[in-house]
């Protein structure tokens, strides 16, 4: 039986292969996909952001899959045929930096999938052939589309984790988009109080029904309403949660001393650092860098995701069937949009 591939042939070009249905081999499970969303990274290496940023085309784009396990290899234990999973990245499990809980850092090669020549992540493909340690247990009551956002909200967890915030904390997530919203959901499973900087009146509505308290620059004193919010305190993390050198100028604007600042976003073109490092020694400020996640940090993702700690059911802006890839990439580069998740069975038709 054949099975679906979306692949980027070349930027903005789009199309669907098939191949036959793998079998799994040692160690690993046939994983059945029920959605996969359009992670920011897919969207701009499709529309050229990224420029060619090291990717060889063509390759199968997806990293943000969920779905079950239709068949397990042998040496796979734990996992039965049918379970809810979502997918993550975890490294090979046994070099020096796997041991040590840095599985980001793996210094295996990543084992790559290669199908008719082929090469990528295969999230958006209606089967894909993982190895089992990258498998996550989900909640079979949790929609696959939010099952979905398990590489999001560890990414979120692994730069929470490094900010390192005690109960009660001050923190700040500067940007309401996909990932800000999911910044500020972990931070508050932390302990944190934390309060939310937006511009855009959409945004500014969904985070204030999620629970949030949100400041917008452009109509509120931003040092005022930082001072308010945490009691005269100060704000101790700031979570820069968009691209751009106007947010990271205000992070520094509102920070305590001592505090953190946490450079959670990539932009293209790269965002500046405006500062002096006077006022950086004078500040006593920690500037962190994040991205990318350990597999402990998918472990409490998956844990936040089932339990409902992290909720992502509004952040799904689209549900595209798998043949609309067009329209799907389309709507997720759209500015204000967030996650597009595609839908990888066409229930009526395939079976
Ligand atoms: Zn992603
Ligand atoms: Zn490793």
């Amino acid at each position: 039986m054949k099975f679906k591939i979306l692949v980027m042939e070349e930027i903005g070009q789009l199309a669907l292969r098939e191949a036959e249905i793998p079998k799994p081999g040692k160690g690993q499970v046939l994983v059945k996909i029920e959605n996969c969303n359009i992670c920011t990274t897919d969207w701009q290496n499709w529309n050229g952001m990224r420029g060619k940023s090291n990717k060889s085309f063509p390759y199968a784009p997806g990293h943000e899959a969920a779905g079950t396990i239709e068949e397990i290899g042998e040496g796979v234990y734990g996992f039965n045929v049918g379970d809810h999973i979502a997918v993550g990245y975890t490294g090979c499990g046994y070099c020096e930096e796997c041991r040590v809980g840095n599985t980001k850092a793996c210094k295996t090669p990543k084992e790559k999938t290669t199908i008719d020549g082929v090469s990528g992540g295969f999230g958006m493909s209606q089967y894909m052939l993982i190895n089992k340690n990258q498998v996550f247990e989900m909640n079979p009551d949790l929609p696959f589309e939010e099952a979905g956002y398990l590489e999001p909200v560890s990414t979120a967890v692994h730069g929470i984790r490094k900010l390192d915030p005690k109960p009660g904390d001050y923190l700040l997530v500067i940007g309401a988009g996909n990932m800000g919203l999911v910044n500020a959901q972990v931070a508050k499973a932390f302990g944190c109080n934390v309060f939310v900087s937006e511009v855009d009146e959409k945004r500014i509505a969904l985070s204030k029904s999620m629970g949030f308290s949100v400041m917008n620059p452009a109509t509120d004193n931003i040092v005022d309403f930082a001072k308010e919010f945490t009691k005269g305190h100060g704000v101790d993390h700031v979570v820069v949660a968009v691209g751009n050198t106007k947010a990271t100028d205000q992070a520094f604007e509102v920070v305590r001393k001592g505090g953190k600042v946490l450079l959670f976003a990539a932009g293209y073109p790269s965002p500046e650092l405006n500062l002096d490092v006077n006022k950086i020694h004078y500040g006593n400020w920690h500037i962190i860098g994040t991205g990318g996640a350990n597999v402990g940090d998918y472990q409490l993702a998956s844990q936040y995701l089932s339990d409902g700690t992290v909720v992502t059911k509004n952040l799904i802006s689209y549900k595209i069937p798998l043949e609309d890839y067009n329209k799907a990439f389309e709507l997720a580069a759209t500015p204000g949009n967030y996650r597009v998740s595609l839908v990888m069975w066409n229930k009526a038709k395939d079976n």
